[in-house]
């Protein structure tokens, strides 16, 4: 029997790097599984597909994650098309990577609201529909605990903010049977954060591995929590970094 056989995923940027991984990992385990993406449908279609062709259920839904209008229908499309909502990856976020006394309001101002505000908003839609056994899951980061790098000031202390939203809303929703937890993963090799340039050579150097991750990697950590043998784990923030943070 499949973990994840009859429950229902919406993952947050689902069309490429870590949360394509994450969706096709959760369609693999048995999920149906919505994404949400901003720009790039055919991305997008192209992870539907490839989960078809596993023989899953998925669909693709466009929703800014700093849109919350949006994310909040991505929420009502997903329960429409599959009839419930059993996990939840808040996994949508952006780094603009700069020294942050040159980093403009706007810049910040859009860290701010996809990885923290549109979190806010779609896991407050995503509750009204959670039952006993729900998972809330962030893709924070390890820099939201340990900043190892100057050039990530404001994305370092949104990751920091998702930290405390998870240990602090695992408290409210406890009673009701639903975990939240916060995968922190390391340098992963994506268009976000590549494995090849100057810029990655030092955070290759901070991990103990002397490696970049890759997004299977996290993948594998997001299924253990939303699987049935993580259900003692809330409040957690789970680092996958290769030893960053060590
Ligand atoms: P990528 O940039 O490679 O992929 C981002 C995904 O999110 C794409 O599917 C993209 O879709 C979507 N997306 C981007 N902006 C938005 C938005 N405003 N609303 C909805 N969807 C959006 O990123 P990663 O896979 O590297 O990162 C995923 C998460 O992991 C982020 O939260 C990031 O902070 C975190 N993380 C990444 C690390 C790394 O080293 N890669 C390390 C630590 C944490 P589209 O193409 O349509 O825009």
């Amino acid at each position: 029997m499949s973990k994840l056989a009859n429950k229902v995923a919406l993952v947050t940027g689902g069309s490429r790097g870590i949360g394509a991984a994450i969706a096709k990992r959760l369609a693999a385990d048995g999920a149906s599984v919505a994404i949400t993406y901003a720009k790039d449908a055919d991305a997008a279609e192209a992870v539907v597909k490839a989960i078809g062709f596993a023989g899953r259920k998925a669909i693709a839904i466009q929703a800014d994650a700093a849109n919350v209008e949006a994310v909040k229908s991505a929420v009502e499309k997903t329960v429409a098309a599959f009839g419930r909502l059993d996990v939840l990856v808040n996994n949508a976020g952006t780094a603009i990577p700069k020294a942050f006394e040159e980093a403009t309001q706007e810049e910040m101002d859009r860290v701010v609201d996809i990885n923290v505000r549109g979190v806010f908003a779609t896991t407050q839609a995503a509750l009204k529909h959670m039952k006993d056994g729900g998972r809330i899951i962030m893709v924070g980061s390890a820099v939201g605990e340990r900043a190892v790098a100057p050039g990530l000031v404001p994305y370092a202390a949104t990751k920091g903010a998702v930290k405390m939203f998870t240990q602090a809303l695992a408290r409210e929703v406890g009673n009701r049977g639903i975990t939240v937890n916060n995968i922190q993963p390391g340098p992963i090799d994506t268009d976000l954060n590549p494995a090849s340039g100057d810029w990655a050579v030092p955070q290759k150097a901070a991990t103990a591995l002397n490696r970049y991750g890759h997004v299977e990697e996290i993948a594998a950590m997001v299924a253990f929590v939303a699987g049935p043998e993580s259900s003692y784990i809330t409040g957690a923030n789970l680092t996958v970094d290769g030893g960053m943070n060590a």
